[in-house]
């Protein structure tokens, strides 16, 4: 029996660990599909306060594990299989092994949608990016394309013609599923350039380990031709990590857990913490700033209960 378990070990679920164990409850973390979250996958963090010459996304996260280990926190591989969260205490299955938990906190995140082109994964970290806040920066004065046409796309793009000469909006659609304001706003932007109806059949170069062109084509037409782009960036949405908690913890449509006023969900003893419930603000400090509320809101329960005072 544990009182404090965490499904998920990016920033959120690490930061709920550090609160945990430092409040003596042993919290056990199951690391999830994506140990580390998505900042596993990123390269230089340069907005993350403390570190003014930035630090790699994974080392931040392994940081924040260890950190996590001195205080007391337990690590556990594997993935959340099966989750009976009807009473207390909870039971949750990672991988076939049965677990309790007195509080539950979900920090499993939300993933990038990709393509899913063989090339783009080989180059996510090397031009790839599902992260314009992220790695922007590092594409000032470069070309940059950025996939998608709803509102992650349009807000995508305009940021990064802060940075890039030009930016190249490709969709697959004659028709911009974003709100009319942010396609209104994309559209005013003398920097960006619109390419739809076009899919994205190739990224280049794997040879040398970074993005130097892409090969499109016209679905209408079915012209095929290359760019020369630097930055690549995949804005096609995010999915939850919510699927196993279904019908049991309230989900909007989307499957984005549905808060019930600072870390709680539908279920008294389950919190949520970091981009598994945000879709708007998706950072690295904010995941980081949830997943210390969860761990108080936990702490603050069980202390009530007369477990971990
Ligand atoms: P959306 O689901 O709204 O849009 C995804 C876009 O990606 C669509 O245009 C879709 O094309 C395209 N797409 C999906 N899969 C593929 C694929 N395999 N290949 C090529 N293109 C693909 O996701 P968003 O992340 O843009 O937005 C999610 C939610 O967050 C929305 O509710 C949005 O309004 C909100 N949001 C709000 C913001 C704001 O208000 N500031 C900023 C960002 C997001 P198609 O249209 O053809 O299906």
């Amino acid at each position: 029996m544990h009182d404090v378990v965490i499904v998920g070990s990016g920033c959120a679920g690490n930061t709920a660990a550090i609160y945990a164990a430092r409040a003596n409850l042993k919290p056990l973390v199951i690391k999830g599909h994506e140990a580390g979250g998505q900042l596993a996958l990123t390269t230089l963090v340069e907005n993350f306060p403390g570190f003014p010459e930035g630090i790699f996304g994974p080392d931040l996260v392994e940081n924040m594990k260890r950190q996590a280990e001195h205080f007391g926190a337990e690590y556990m591989d594997g993935n959340v299989t099966e989750a009976d969260l009807s009473k207390r205490p909870f039971r949750i299955k990672v991988e076939g092994d049965p677990i309790e938990a007195r509080t539950l906190i979900i920090a499993s995140g939300a993933s990038a949608r990709w393509l899913g082109l063989p090339s783009e994964q080989r180059l996510i970290g090397k031009g790839v990016s599902s992260c314009a806040t992220c790695d922007g920066f590092f594409y000032k004065g470069k070309k940059i394309m950025v996939i998608g046409g709803g509102d992650s796309a349009m807000e995508e793009a305009n940021f990064l013609s802060r940075f890039g000469t030009e930016v190249t909006v490709v969709h697959r659609n004659d028709k911009f599923r974003a709100s009319k304001i942010m396609y209104d706003r994309a559209k005013a932007n003398p920097k960006l350039h619109f390419l739809t109806s076009t899919v994205v059949e190739e990224v280049n170069d794997v040879h040398k380990d970074m993005v130097t062109s892409v090969r499109l084509r016209n679905t209408q037409t079915g012209a095929v031709w290359e760019r020369d782009v630097d930055g690549f960036f995949v804005a096609i949405g995010h999915i939850p990590n919510t699927k196993v908690f279904r019908g049991q913890i309230d989900t909007d449509p989307d499957g984005y857990i549905v808060s019930k006023g600072g870390a709680r969900t539908n279920i008294p003893g389950v919190f949520h913490a970091g981009d598994v419930q945000d879709r708007h603000y998706r950072q690295a400090i904010t995941a980081s700033g949830a997943g210390c509320m969860a761990a108080i809101e936990a702490e603050k329960m069980l202390e009530a209960e007369g477990i971990g005072a």
